[in-house]
Order: structure tokens, then C-alpha cells, then sequence
């Protein structure tokens, strides 16, 4: 049996319309810094901060891969950036309880998979959702302990959509915007949020191997 770290009902939201599904999490072992959400429109620079901490932190982060529906874009490759699947395939995930959140985007189905949290959860190492508005907003309501971050593109304002879902959806569903106007200031901010959580796991490790 699936047993997860922590415990979760989540409320999908699928763009700008709301459907209730609760998806039932159970457990608490993961605290609630080894957990960051990571959100904001493509394009926005997020990958490339993702990135970066991975570089610099190779042991301490590990990035929850997500399926979707979508098609890979030249260059993407299943299992690394998302687990490509069909749409078939998702249903009978969210059938099967499989997911912590889904939410449906520009046509396509996205979600986490409780698998892969839990994987990441064992390895010891902070987990790094990406994950977009509706399904960070369903994920806050539903009362998991993380830390929020949205990345902010300059040009936020060209894009309509993203606007909107800003105006009902980030108030109170975020504990952090970083505007990437510079990727070398955005990135120091986003080290800024996370380090003392690496210090923490640098020390819990230590302590482990004592
Ligand atoms: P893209 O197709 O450009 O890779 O991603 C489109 C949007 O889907 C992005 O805003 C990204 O954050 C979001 N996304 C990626 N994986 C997930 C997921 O597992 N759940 C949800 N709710 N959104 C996701």
C-alpha cells in the first residue's frame, strides 16, 4: 500500500473552473520546509532557476517529474522534464487515486504523482513541485505545509491569462514572488528563501551519519 508523507485532501481546480475531487493523502514524516512549490507562467525563467539550485546544490533537492498529456517539445524527454502519457492513461490515475493534485492547462492534463513525492520524501532530500496557479491555490487550501514561491516574468502584464489567474488567485496563496527581471538577483533571492532549509538538511545529514 501507498503510504505518503503527509496528509492532504486536495480540491482540483481546473483552469478558472473549479470541480471538487479529493484526492486522500496519509502519514506525516516530511517537515514542511522539505517541501517547495514552485509556480508561474512558461517561459518565466523557472526551469532556469530550478536549474541553477541543482547545479549548486546537487544533494539536496530533487524535483518531483509530473505527468501530462501534452506532447514532448523538441528537446524534452519522457521521465526528465514530465512522464508523457496519454490522456487514457491520466484518467485512470486519478481513477486509481494516483495523484496528490491534477489540474487541466491550456487543454492538457498535469498532476503530481503521490508516487513521486513519496519517493523524493524517502530519498531525504527537498522536493521541488512545479506546479501552476490552480493547482498551487487547490494544494494551499488543501492544507499542505510548503514553502510557495511564484516566478514572475517582467512581462507578466503581455499575458492575459496569467493576469487574470493573479488577480484571484495569488493573494494569500503564495509566500514568495520573485520578479526575474535579472536571473543573477533572482536566483540569489530564491537561495535567500531556501538556504536555511539546506543548512538544515546538510546538518540532519551529518547527524545521520554520526
Ligand atoms: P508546460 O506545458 O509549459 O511545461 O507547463 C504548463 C503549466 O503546467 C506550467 O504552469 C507548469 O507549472 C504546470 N504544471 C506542470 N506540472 C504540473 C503538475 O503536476 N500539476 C499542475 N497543477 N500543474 C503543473
Amino acid at each position: 500500500m501507498l503510504i505518503l508523507p503527509f496528509s492532504l485532501c486536495v480540491r482540483v481546480a481546473v483552469k478558472f473552473r473549479r470541480v471538487s475531487r479529493l484526492c486522500s493523502v496519509h502519514h506525516s514524516s516530511m517537515t514542511s520546509s522539505r517541501i517547495v512549490v514552485m509556480s508561474g507562467p512558461s517561459g518565466g525563467g523557472k526551469s532556469t532557476l530550478i536549474t541553477k539550485l541543482f547545479e549548486e546544490f546537487p544533494d539536496a533537492f530533487a524535483f518531483s517529474v509530473s505527468h501530462t498529456t501534452r506532447n514532448p517539445r523538441p528537446g524534452e524527454s519522457d521521465g526528465k522534464e514530465y512522464n508523457f502519457v496519454t490522456r487514457p492513461t491520466f484518467e485512470k490515475m486519478i481513477d486509481d487515486k494516483g495523484f496528490l493534485e491534477y489540474a487541466e492547462f491550456s487543454g492538457n492534463l498535469y498532476g503530481t504523482s503521490k508516487k513521486s513525492v513519496e519517493n523524493i520524501a524517502q530519498s531525504g532530500k527537498i522536493c521541488i513541485l512545479d506546479v501552476e496557479i490552480n493547482g498551487v491555490k487547490s494544494i494551499k487550501q488543501a492544507g499542505l505545509k510548503a514553502r510557495y514561491i511564484f516566478v514572475k516574468p517582467p512581462s507578466l502584464e503581455l499575458l492575459p491569462t496569467v493576469t487574470e489567474a493573479l488577480a484571484t488567485s495569488l493573494p494569500g496563496s503564495y509566500d514568495h514572488v520573485i520578479v526575474n527581471n535579472e536571473l543573477e538577483i533572482a536566483y540569489s533571492k530564491l537561495k535567500g528563501i531556501l538556504i536555511a532549509d539546506i543548512h538544515q538538511l546538510q546538518k540532519d545529514k551529518m547527524k545521520a551519519k554520526e
